[in-house]
């Protein structure tokens, strides 16, 4: 057993509670359900001490993870990524203490692997046979390998515009692909339509252990920096799954005791061409409007609507964080100052927080002697198209 402390599925909107022990979605009120633990067992039994002891992976926090008995865990080695400093570039944007943490060495190429692993992991341990997901690439791609990994079926549909990639990784993995001419949205009709008894449906947000995995970024960062926050965390929001898991990993580690009260500013950072929640944020707003015509280089946040909008918002808001929009042209030339100064090619998600990092300084929002995390959500590698030779 791995003795984990899940103890009910929680609505955040409504406060209906459900049981944990079998497969949801979401709350009949149409929010996504939270995953909570019970933090006071918890306390008593596990500490910062004993976790520094295990391996380098994110299954070093299980017990704040949903899965019960370990032999359900599916792993190909994920989580524990580096949280390197950047000096360099940080010197020339004004930001001398900035940091990345680099997602593009998790199985898979992207951080979605951290969401699949634990996703699967307690879908198979809930009895499910074969999930089914719209994607912008990458999350298909994770989702597709841990599935095989597991022993599921696992069928994925996503736009033809999508990183070649990333289809790759699903014929690999043996999955059902489906190409669809349009947006993760008409992804998404196509999947509505499919899943049902035998068929679960693991969209983003619409269950509850995507969340579980992506969180682990928020335990690893505080952990890497000695049990302490950071000043500001940027995070290349499309779904708003990492930075919702982050917020609430956070808010985890508050109440378990190992750390203080500030919480960092969490800053979504997304593209002019698609960009529903620094819309909603600067209109002071709760909900986000569906952005028309999403377009960007950054694909894994072309989200023009995305179902976590409350808990993307409430996540800046509580924090005194910030939304903020990109150009592709900017984040381009970013990825490649940042490759040249530091030696490591980011994805273009990871390249427009730089972008964002470089806008926020500029204007005051942050201070020189800030120390600032920027999330490298997947490897340069995945996007070969994004320098030139
Ligand atoms: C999916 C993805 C994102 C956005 O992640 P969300 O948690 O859905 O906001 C950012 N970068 C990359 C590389 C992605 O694949
Ligand atoms: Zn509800």
């Amino acid at each position: 057993m791995t003795a984990s402390y899940l103890a009910v599925l929680e609505c955040p909107r409504c406060g209906t509670r459900y049981d944990a022990d079998q497969p949801r979605n979401l709350c009949t009120c149409g929010s996504p359900l939270l995953a909570r633990y019970d933090l006071a067992a918890a306390r008593g039994a596990l500490d910062p001490a004993t976790i520094a002891t295990r391996a380098a992976d994110l299954w070093r926090y299980r017990e704040l993870l949903p899965v019960r008995d370990a032999a359900h865990i599916a792993t190909l080695g994920e989580g524990w990524t580096p949280l390197l400093p950047a000096a360099r570039y940080g010197a020339r944007i004004g930001v001398p203490r900035l940091l990345v943490k680099d997602e593009g060495l998790v199985p898979t190429g992207s951080f979605k692997a951290r969401g699949a692993a634990v996703g699967v992991s307690r879908a198979r341990e809930l009895g499910i046979q074969h999930v089914a997901m719209p994607t912008n690439g990458n999350a298909g791609a994770a989702w597709a390998l841990y599935a095989a990994r597991a022993g599921l079926r696992a069928t994925v549909a996503m736009p033809a515009a999508a990183p070649a990639i990333t289809r790759k990784e699903c014929a690999v993995a043996g999955a059902e692909l489906h190409i669809v001419d349009g947006l993760i949205g008409d992804a998404g009709r196509l999947i509505a339509g499919l899943v049902g008894d035998k068929v679960f449906d693991v969209s983003t947000l619409k269950e509850p252990y995507r969340l579980e995995g992506k969180k682990t970024m928020g335990y690893e960062i505080v952990e890497q920096l000695g049990w302490r926050v950071p000043d500001v965390i940027l995070y290349p929001t499309g779904g708003g799954v990492g930075l919702i898991g982050i917020h609430k990993a956070l808010g985890e580690l508050r109440e378990l005791g190992w750390i203080g009260d500030k919480l960092p500013r969490l800053v979504a950072v997304q593209s002019t061409g698609c960009a529903p929640i620094v819309a909603a944020f600067t209109a002071g707003a709760r909900r986000a409007e569906p952005w028309p015509d999403a377009h960007t280089v950054a694909f894994g946040i072309t989200v023009p609507a995305p179902l976590g909008d409350e808990l993307i918002l409430d996540a800046l808001y509580a924090t005194g964080g910030t939304a903020i929009a990109v150009d592709d042209t900017d984040l381009l030339a970013d990825l490649r100052a940042f490759g040249a100064d530091e030696g490591l090619w980011l994805c273009p998600e990871g390249a427009a927080c730089l972008t964002a990092a470089r806008a926020l300084r500029a204007s005051g929002w942050l201070g020189e002697d800030e120390e600032v995390v920027v999330l490298n959500t997947g490897t340069g590698l995945k996007y070969p198209d994004s320098v030139e030779e």
